[in-house]
């Protein structure tokens, strides 16, 4: 049994509920303790079998965040802070599944949750103005609340490549790799993606494995990770400081203290642009490049410069030109698909057994018993990988068949994108929250700040509610409407809208292309989420 895993249920299920929340990953775990905290009668759900949700699921060789390990774990509890050790810059998956779960036992968390139990459906009840929740255990709740901590990277996506299934070999989604990991000693192995799944991996798989060949359809631009072991006195100083530290995330943009930037890319000489991208190239974090100006993701010519800044890098690095021109990425600003943080992943394109199709020329037409066969030849393989994402922060929401006041299918409202009020609420669904959902900072942000300042203000407003004595809380149309209008006003005046990105939907044939997340900052959407929630939660209606 993988440690920390819970096999057999230790309490029987709760058929009424105050709240059931969807997801045990860290969002699901910090709701639970915080309900709890409150006096709530709340369970955990989730199809896993332990807690961590990405980190429970992503075990691909060379998992690990790239947001500093330090910024990503929980600032709610100053000695959980003060505590836990981080022993890289960037943790690894295992050492964050580790720290997943000490936050379950340190908190005693496993009780009320369950595992290997998919939320099937939820229908909301107009005349007790309450959820009945039904699972693939057969288990029935009925709850007042149900918070959709279901993640939104965590509906992981097959290719529409015909004959996956046929394929005689191994094969696996990064999403779903196996908890024993898979030697690939001796192997020809094919990586199809070239997203920061796949970023993270290849470095590592090209290690062992007889054989590599990577199938690209768009490259992405990555910067070295610069990890290393953390010592002693950096994570001391840190502890030391975390309070003031933590404050500037929830304040920052991005949910990470950076140097605000000032002055556009093209008011400053070539010389010193590059001297501000190496700068950030050298210290291996993407708001250090992101936010070195003002512009970057506002204005072509300003994002076209680092663009090249790093197209030279490739090129440098690269010693085939071919390979190294293949992998330069020119069909999208940097920035506007998510950028990646490295491992040597440029470097292993000089290795001899190493090759890289590009997709753009010869296409992949099938997957065969014994490979793949694109327009131009068939390779032969004894293991395919395939990192090509998630259906992103509508997925897993979706997969629930969420009915809500008067018969209405989420699926239907969502038909053309998704509609929510701050990525929080959704009208004609009351009592339903969501937790880093769409229309709210969440994917472009720390996650960690994200998920906190959610969960905080999600628990916050059950309680007020209970309180006052209010049965329910619905997004009212309007402020809906015009937090969308906002939304995609702000999200207009960005570069990402240039990009056939997972942000846009992009990536998933038939999905509405729309701009999913809140790019307003993570700091000014806390100020608003805050104010609404002092003004008796204007722009919801409050029902007794
Ligand atoms: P998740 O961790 O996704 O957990 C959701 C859980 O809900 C899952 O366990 C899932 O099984 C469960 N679930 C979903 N639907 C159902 C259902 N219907 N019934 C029952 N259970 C359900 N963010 C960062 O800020 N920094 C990073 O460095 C970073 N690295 C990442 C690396 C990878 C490989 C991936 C995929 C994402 C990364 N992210 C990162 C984003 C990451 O998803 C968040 O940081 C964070 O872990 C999300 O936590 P969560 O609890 O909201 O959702
Ligand atoms: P992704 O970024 O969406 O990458 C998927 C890759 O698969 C893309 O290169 C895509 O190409 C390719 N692809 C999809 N369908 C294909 C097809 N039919 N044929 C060929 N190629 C195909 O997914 P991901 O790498 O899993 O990452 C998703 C997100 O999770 C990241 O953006 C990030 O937010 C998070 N993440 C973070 C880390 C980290 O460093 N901490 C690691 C992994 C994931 P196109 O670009 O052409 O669509």
């Amino acid at each position: 049994m993988f440690w920390g895993e819970v096999m057999t249920q230790t309490k029987t299920h709760t058929a009424k509920l105050d709240v059931v929340v969807v997801g045990a990953g860290f969002a699901g775990m910090y709701l639970l303790h915080r309900l709890r905290g409150l006096g709530f009668n709340a369970r955990v759900f989730d199809a896993a079998s332990g807690v961590g949700g990405t980190w429970y699921w992503n075990r691909y060789p060379g998992a690990r965040c790239d947001v500093r390990s330090l910024d990503y774990s929980f600032s709610f509890d100053k000695e959980l802070e003060q505590e836990w050790e981080w022993t890289e810059k960037f943790a690894t998956q295992p050492e964050i599944l580790r720290y997943a779960n000490h936050v379950a036992d340190r908190y005693n968390l496993w009780p009320d949750m369950q595992f290997n139990t998919r939320i099937e459906g939820q229908t909301f009840d107009d005349a007790t103005e309450r959820w009945t929740v039904t699972t693939s255990a057969g288990d029935v709740i009925d709850a007042q609340h149900v918070v959709l901590a279901v993640g939104t990277l965590s509906a992981p996506k097959l290719p529409e490549i015909k004959g996956i299934d046929s394929f005689k070999g191994a094969w696996f989604q990064t999403q779903k790799f196996p908890k024993e990991g898979v030697n690939f000693l001796g192997k020809r192995v094919a990586v199809i993606g070239t997203g920061s799944s796949a970023i993270q991996s290849i470095p590592e798989i090209a290690k062992t494995c007889k054989q590599l060949t990577i199938f690209q359809r768009t490259p992405n631009f990555s910067f070295p990770a610069g990890n290393r072991p953390l010592a002693r006195d950096e994570v001391d100083d840190m502890k030391k400081v975390y309070p003031a530290y933590r404050q500037t995330a929830r304040q920052s943009f991005f949910g990470q203290p950076a140097e605000e930037p000032t002055q556009s890319a093209l008011e400053v000489s070539a010389e010193e642009r590059n001297a501000r991208y190496q700068k950030g190239w050298d210290a291996g974090q993407l708001v250090g490049i992101l936010g070195a100006f003002t512009d970057i993701l506002f204005d072509k010519d300003a994002n076209d410069t680092v663009a090249e800044f790093v197209r030279a890098k490739i090129r440098e690095i690269v010693k085939d030109p071919v390979t190294a021109e293949a992998l330069c990425p020119y069909n999208h600003p940097v920035g506007t698909k998510r950028p990646c943080l490295d491992t040597g992943y440029y470097n292993v394109f000089n290795m001899p057994h190493v090759r890289l199709v590009d997709l753009k020329k010869t296409d992949i037409t099938e997957i065969t018993a014994t490979g793949i066969k694109t327009t131009a030849e068939s390779m032969d393989f004894d293991v395919i990988i395939y990192a090509t994402g998630f259906d992103a922060m509508t997925g897993s929401i979706l997969k629930i068949d969420v009915t809500g006041r008067n018969g209405l299918k989420l699926g239907d409202v969502w038909k053309d994108g998704p509609s929510t009020y701050l990525g929080l609420g959704v009208h004609g669904f009351p009592n339903m929250f969501t937790v880093t959902g769409p229309q709210s900072p969440s994917v472009l942000s720390n996650m960690m700040v994200s998920i906190e300042q959610h969960v905080d203000w999600i628990t916050d407003c059950i309680t007020a509610l209970r309180d006052k004595g209010f049965k329910s809380i619905e997004a009212t149309d309007k402020a809906q409407k015009d937090w969308v209008e906002h939304t995609y006003e702000i999200g207009q005046t960005t570069l990402y809208p240039l990009a056939d990105s997972w942000y846009m939907g992009a990536n998933v044939p038939g999905k509405p292309r729309v701009f999913l997340p809140y790019i307003g900052g993570v700091g000014p959407y806390r100020e608003k989420c805050d104010e609404v929630a002092k003004n008796n939660y204007e722009g919801f209606a409050l029902a007794k």
